[in-house]
């Protein structure tokens, strides 16, 4: 039915080449591309070896350039583009996209390198060329954001007259045995968790400092955890397209150790994004800590436990409150033995590959740019437990969360 070209070989690339080539009534072809070619090709022989068939394809880009994108676009002509590299690169493929009247699909918003400032803002300015030119954009078709918006999508259209208080929680109650490491990127990871904190109140954003707000929180099958108050970008979208929202926050667990070692980087300046003069060279220190820590990608061997995220929905149903919870459960273990990857690239992975494939088979259509709420949960969630993210619903019970 379709070309896919799969741009980023990192734990969430593996995840969706595996993901695309287990579906390839859709994926007839699929390309890989990356920074490091040596990357692509070692998924794609995983891939084949696992699941055997037609081998993917894999090519070297550097995405920061459109131009390269686009000769690799115009030689395979996808039908689609999975972004899954880094989000400084997804104006860059955007524009390679346009270039080409090719669809577009990524799993986090875009970043410039020299702030850790993440809002939709530049992403949505390109709604009206992506409309011209015909041609559809997915943004943050992964876990957080991605599913969290198809959960609440669901929430509205299933659950709720009116939805008022909205809680993402995401628990990762995984243990890799290592003393400090991360579960993606660790450069974009620490970007995100060191920066103020924020939610939204009664029509405008409340600001904390990072880690000000702590809660236990009970997560199925892991127990009571501390999670913390954080900024994530689907907050943003969802308040715009669901405006009955009165608050919505965003929980996210992280253990002492971590927190500690997470400390010490932020006292000893390795947190830092301006360049630092070692040696004659500007370095980032916080790039040059990512060249040390164990690689996201190499976690799965020995990760033990699950990922939980879910979203808690507090609103009014045919003139009564109530109280919504839906959420997934993923085993680390399973992942990697399915995939090579983590639970948290898996997670990321699936989504990214099932919203391709709804647009492929034109069960999401439209032209423009779209977070994954404004379309349709339906047919997605039909799909995502039989793909490997079974979810759960739980109708008036108590969200703990007040
Ligand atoms: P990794 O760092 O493991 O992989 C990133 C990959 O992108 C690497 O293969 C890297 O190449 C490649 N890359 C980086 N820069 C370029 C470039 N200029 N051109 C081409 N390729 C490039 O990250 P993850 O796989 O963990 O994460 C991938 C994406 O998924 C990130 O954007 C992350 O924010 C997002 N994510 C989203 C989540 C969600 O739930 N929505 C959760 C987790 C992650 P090289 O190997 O050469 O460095």
């Amino acid at each position: 039915m379709g070309t896919v070209l799969i741009i980023g070989a990192g734990g969430v690339g593996r995840v969706v080449a595996f993901k695309c080539a287990q579906h390839r009534d859709v994926f007839k072809e699929i390309i890989l591309a990356s920074r490091t070619k040596k990357k692509c090709d070692k998924i794609a022989a995983d891939v084949k070896e696992k699941l055997g068939g037609k081998k993917i394809k894999t090519a070297k880009v550097d995405a920061d350039f459109p131009e390269q994108t686009i000769k690799i676009i115009e030689k395979y002509n996808p039908d689609i583009v999975i972004n899954v590299a880094l989000p400084y690169q997804d104006l860059a493929i955007m524009d390679a996209c346009l270039a080409t009247k090719t669809h577009y699909l990524d799993t986090a918003n875009y970043e410039p390198k020299e702030e850790a400032k993440f809002e939709y803002s530049w992403q949505w300015a390109y709604q009206n060329k992506f409309k011209k030119a015909g041609i559809m954009a997915v943004l943050g078709c992964g876990f957080d954001p991605g599913v969290t918006q198809v959960f609440t999508a669901r929430a509205a259209k299933h659950h709720f007259d009116e939805m008022h208080y909205l809680d993402i929680v995401d628990c990762n109650g995984g243990d890799h045995g290592k003393a400090f490491a991360t579960n993606f990127n660790p450069e974009i990871n620490i970007r995100e968790i060191t920066q103020r904190g924020k939610y939204w109140q009664d029509g405008q954003w409340v600001e904390t400092e990072p880690f000000e707000h702590k809660k236990m929180i009970d997560y199925p099958n892991i127990g009571k955890r501390a999670s913390y108050l954080l900024y994530h970008e689907e907050l943003e979208s969802l308040v715009k397209h669901f405006p009955t929202i009165k608050r919505a926050r965003f929980w996210m667990t992280f253990g002492e150790e971590y927190l500690t070692h997470l400390r010490v980087i932020q006292n000893i300046g390795m947190a830092r994004i301006d360049p630092v003069r070692f040696k004659g060279k500007d370095i980032i220190p916080l790039q040059f800590l990512k060249a040390v820590l164990p690689d996201p990608g190499s976690l799965g061997d020995n990760y033990s436990g699950e990922t939980s995220i879910g979203c808690r929905i507090k609103g009014i149903k045919d003139g009564k409150e109530k109280t919504y919870y839906i959420y997934n459960n993923c085993s680390h273990q399973k992942a990697f033995e399915e995939t090579g990857a983590q639970g948290v690239s898996y997670t990321t992975g699936v989504p990214a590959m099932l919203g391709a494939k709804l647009v492929l088979e034109k069960k999401w259509t439209g032209k423009g740019v779209f977070n994954v709420e404004q379309l349709d949960p339906d047919p997605f969630l039909d799909k995502l437990g039989e793909y490997g993210l079974a979810w759960h619903e739980k109708v008036n019970v108590k969200l703990g969360m007040d």
